[in-house]
């Protein structure tokens, strides 16, 4: 019997849930969003908002607010480790001719555009709230889900929106888990040199790469992709010191920037890592989106902007009224394809990274080929 989606639990307020939530919301759909973070910030990196991740923040009302808050730019220049112009290469605009190629941006300004326009939508939110089990008794019946506080509600669909560490994964039995791609990356946010106008990328160094995006008139982030070590295999050593050390041998702007590190610069060192789901994001009414059912290392940029364009697809789908069986087969069809190209091409982008004298490696030739795909509609 058909059963149209009338009330939807999304778990998780980051760019997946939000952008959902608001899709959702203009279609007519009731939401709970629920965060387990009490105050719903994000630690504060920086990050490289594509145009097709404006194009989706911009169907849900948001782009203009984010794009205030940023740097948009419009290409990217290819640099030697000592800082020498290889290539300065115009940035295709993956959004359309009327919003930038690409901008920089902190999370926490994304975040904070997310989550006023989420709390002004309509829908309910609930901070400090996890969700520790779900059951989809099948049929018309909905899920049954038991919150972290010990309640218990049911909704006609569940939406995993929790991250690459997802507990909703775990939940309903699916046994993908994310693996490091065999790099780690340091990053750290600091003011912008004035000479400092788009993305730069330096390869042929001492490390596998590094690069900076500027992320407002006055701020910038920057990372080195390096070998992935444990921090503890560094000793008790500061990551400022760390990350200047391990930026040594990187010309240009790289003197500046390490001239303006220091013990209250914010650094985050992490191990890349790529998640890919074989089969259906979904088990009954229970269906992931975002990170927590594909991510990808940031070879592309493009994590976010997945995560964005499932959250608009799924708030249309719904919002055509369909039976929620059939929603959910649609929203397979159209972004199980387009998010496995990313994670695919991002990890393969990774390993000729790891290894550049690959025979047939072909990095701007793969880069240009997904760009073409992205630019499309999806
Ligand atoms: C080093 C690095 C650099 C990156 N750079 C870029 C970039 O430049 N551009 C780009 O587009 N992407 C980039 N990405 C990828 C991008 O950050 C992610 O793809 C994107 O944030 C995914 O959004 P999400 O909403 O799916 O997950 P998240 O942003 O992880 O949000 C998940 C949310 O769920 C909440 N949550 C978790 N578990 C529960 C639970 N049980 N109950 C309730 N709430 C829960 C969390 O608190 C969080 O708020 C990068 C990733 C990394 C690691």
């Amino acid at each position: 019997m058909a059963h149209p989606t009338r009330r939807v639990l999304v778990v998780g307020g980051g760019t997946a849930g939000s952008v959902a939530t608001l899709s959702m919301r203009q279609h007519g759909v009731d939401v709970v969003l629920a965060e387990r973070q009490t105050n719903w910030s994000t630690v504060g990196h920086g990050i490289t908002l594509q145009g097709n991740a404006l194009r989706a923040l911009q169907q849900v009302g948001v782009a203009d607010e984010v794009l205030a808050a940023g740097y948009p730019w419009d290409r990217v220049r290819f640099r030697s480790a000592d800082g020498g112009l290889i290539n300065e290469m115009p940035m295709p605009p993956l959004g359309g001719p009327d919003l930038p190629a690409g901008m920089g941006s902190m999370r926490f300004h994304l975040q904070r555009v997310l989550s006023e326009a989420v709390d002004a939508s309509g829908a309910e939110v609930r901070l400090g709230k996890g969700v520790d089990d779900v059951l989809d008794d099948g049929a018309d019946e909905g899920v049954s889900v038991t919150f972290s506080d010990g309640s218990t509600e049911r909704f006609d669909l569940v939406v995993g929106a929790d991250g690459i560490r997802s507990t909703i994964r775990g939940l309903i039995g699916i046994q993908e888990q994310p693996e490091s791609v065999g790099m780690a990356i340091f990053r750290m946010e600091g003011p912008r040199p004035a000479a400092m106008t788009c993305s730069e990328l330096f390869y042929g160094g001492p490390r596998y790469k590094a690069g900076f995006t500027p992320t407002s008139q006055d701020r910038m982030y920057a990372y080195i992709i390096d070998e992935d070590r444990r921090i503890e295999d560094y000793g008790d050593r500061p990551l400022h010191e760390l990350m200047m050390e391990r930026s040594q041998g990187y010309g240009g702007l790289w003197d500046e920037i390490r001239a303006s590190m220091g013990a209250e610069t914010l650094i985050d060192y992490r191990t890349l890592e790529a998640l890919q789901i074989r089969g259906a994001w979904h088990r009954g009414r229970v269906l992931l989106i975002g990170d927590a059912a594909h991510a990808c290392p940031p070879m592309l940029a493009q994590g976010a902007a997945m995560a964005a364009e499932d959250g608009v697809v799924l708030g249309e789908l719904l919002g055509a009224g369909n039976d929620t069986e059939k929603v959910l087969a649609q929203f397979m069809d159209r972004r199980q394809r387009r998010a496995q190209m990313v994670v695919e091409n991002s990890v393969q982008l990774a390993k000729w990274e790891l290894a550049p004298e690959t025979p047939g490696a072909d990095a701007p030739g793969l880069m240009g080929r997904s760009m073409a795909v992205l630019a499309g509609p999806y």
